[in-house]
């Protein structure tokens, strides 16, 4: 048995959906515009723009209803629903969650501007939160993945709006990275992303899967 200096951090994890067992988290990869329209929305030209990925710590996961804390350094916090594959022991995709990848855009906005990297505004803590996992194949590609901020309607589109399918999504990584059992992918998001401030109560949806709702928390001494 190793002797710890000081004990190791407890492992990230989801619930799985039905059962008591949980999902252990290794990492967290991301694709960037997924979505034609959001690819719009943010000035780049959908159709030529292979998949490309960033990433998140396992540690920035926001599990079991967990409220995210407003993080410090941004005044434009943004939301992005997701749908989310996790990879299984078979190396495949064990199952699907509905994921939100918070976002400081204006942080990435002036690191895009300076050629410079995106960890600041992607990765930070508390930037994924999820939802629980249900194991099984692709929900219905003609459903529904939505996100509504206090009950408005911000993001509504459906999965086979995705430029690049999940299963493509997995190929294009693998030639990146050895995916392992544990890896979550975010798979990009639709158009109508959008800020969010302290108290704003979001909840996102994807037909078939656990809904993620969570509600933004004040950052202690702001
Ligand atoms: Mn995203």
């Amino acid at each position: 048995m190793t002797d710890w200096i000081f004990p190791p951090a407890s492992l990230p994890s989801l619930p799985v959906v039905g059962q008591d067992r949980r999902f252990p988290v290794r990492r967290i990869l991301c694709v960037g515009q997924n979505y034609a329209a959001h690819a719009r929305e943010m000035g780049a030209d959908p159709d030529r723009a292979p998949p490309f990925f960033f990433a998140k710590p396992g540690d920035a996961l926001v599990s079991d209803g967990a409220d995210p804390v407003y993080p410090g350094e941004t005044k434009d916090l943004h939301h992005e629903v997701e749908l989310v594959c996790a990879i299984g022991p078979n190396g495949g995709i064990a199952g699907w969650a509905v994921g939100c990848d918070l976002t400081r855009r204006d942080l990435q906005a002036a690191a895009k501007a300076n050629g410079r990297p995106w960890d600041a505004s992607k990765g930070f803590d508390q930037s994924a939160p999820c939802g629980p996992l249900t194991l099984g194949s692709l929900p219905d590609p003609q459903g529904k993945i939505a996100l509504s901020v206090n009950g408005v309607v911000r993001q509504s589109s459906r999965l086979s709006d995705m430029i690049w399918s999940p299963d493509e999504i997995l190929v294009e990584a693998g030639k990146l990275w050895a995916l392992m059992p544990g890896d979550l992918i975010f798979t990009g998001t639709p158009e109508g992303v959008g800020p969010l401030v302290p108290g704003d109560r979001a909840e996102a949806t994807v037909d078939g899967l656990s809904p993620l709702i969570f509600t933004v928390q004040p950052r202690v001494g702001s």
